[in-house]
């Protein structure tokens, strides 16, 4: 059980260290192809621009807005760093002097000059453009290995939840069988113990005891020292009782302080000698706060014939027996 939390454990922090690498990876990603959109756009813009740029110049057109909207996406760009760029800024700067010129001297040889240096920009740009959209496709493979995170990540997450789901199974049985506050048997495992007892002892001819034991004015000590005192006092009461069984010898809460003791291979007498020997420690046991308890004990054995309630039922009379005797002592029927 310990050993199967440390890979939970490690399955967690592995998989924490997984995707953190991975939300780093991704956004490094995007971060790079972002820019690249950013350029590429920038670059369309400034491609259109200079086409309308050269169209308004031919038709003696107010086109100042347009320059100055191409000059100032350039200087922005050069700042960036911008690939490419280099290249449509000198060409840029040789359209707006040949506009100057055409400006001045509005004949065929200028306006052919105009048309073929707008064309050249327009090549550039596009080349550039392509480069970069290359650039921006190679930039894919860095997706290669987050995505390949994330598979690990899954992979783990499923692991994760088959180890769960199989922990929780296998536990299953351990939860009900035994009771939380004092980790004695519960009742259902004690009555289905008992069951296999009897088909056991029918079988082989065996015998088993069982001792039904309850704490004498328990009422009393939760009324004075406060409920979770009395809890307290459950607890370490299973405790030293448990200490003077046999690894074969099956504790069980069968109600709220009531206990019993089932003693496999053991006859009334032997089970008797184990009531007193627990009765006798429990006497002399100092509890925190509250000092000594009492107990009291009820025995019965298996008898040839008896069903789970036959043999509950007369050690709850044994039990009821010790009560009424004066308590603190044992009784058997
Ligand atoms: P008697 O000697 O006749 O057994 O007297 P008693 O006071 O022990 O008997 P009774 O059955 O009247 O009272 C049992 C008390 O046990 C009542 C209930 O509050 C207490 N009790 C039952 N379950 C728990 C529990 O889980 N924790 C605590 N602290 N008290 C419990
Ligand atoms: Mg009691
Ligand atoms: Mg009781």
């Amino acid at each position: 059980m310990k050993r199967r939390s440390k890979y939970i454990f490690m399955i967690i922090i592995v998989s924490i260290l997984f995707a953190g690498t991975n939300i780093f990876l991704f956004q490094r990603y995007i971060g790079l192809v972002e820019g690249d959109v950013e350029d590429i756009n920038q670059l369309g813009t400034i491609r259109g621009s200079i086409q309308r740029f050269t169209k308004l110049e031919l038709v003696n057109g107010e086109n100042e807005f347009i320059k100055n909207r191409i000059d100032n996406i350039l200087e922005t760009h050069k700042k960036l760093n911008t690939p490419f760029l280099n290249e449509t800024e000198e060409k840029w700067e040789e359209l707006k002097s040949i506009a100057v010129k055409y400006r001045h001297t509005p004949n065929d040889y200028y306006r052919k000059i105009l048309i073929q240096t707008s064309e050249e920009c327009w090549d550039i740009i596009d080349n550039a453009i392509l480069k970069n959209q290359h650039i921006a496709e190679n930039k894919t493979a860095y997706l290669a290995l987050p995505i390949v995170f994330l598979v690990f990540e899954l992979i783990f997450g499923l692991v994760l939840i088959y180890i769960i789901k199989k922990y929780v199974y296998d536990n299953l049985g351990t939860f009900a069988a035994y009771d939380n506050l004092t980790k004695a048997h519960s009742r259902r495992y004690f009555i289905e113990y008992m069951n296999k007892e009897i088909s056991r002892a029918e079988r082989k001819n065996s015998a088993f005891s069982l001792i039904m034991f309850d704490i004498d004015r328990f009422k009393i000590i939760n009324d004075t020292y406060g409920h979770s005192t009395g809890d307290e006092v459950l607890k370490t009461l299973i405790n030293i009782v448990q200490k003077d069984l046999r690894k074969s010898d099956i504790i069980s809460r069968i109600g709220g302080e009531e206990f019993t003791i089932l003693l496999p291979d053991s006859r009334l007498r032997e089970a008797v000698h184990t009531a007193e020997r627990s009765r006798k420690t429990i006497e002399k046991y100092y509890f925190k706060d509250i000092g000594n308890i009492t107990v009291s004990f009820g025995v019965t054995t298996y008898q040839e014939g008896d069903k789970v309630d036959d043999i509950l039922k007369r050690a709850d009379t044994a039990l009821y027996l010790a009560k009424n005797g004066g308590r603190n002592r044992t009784e058997t029927v």
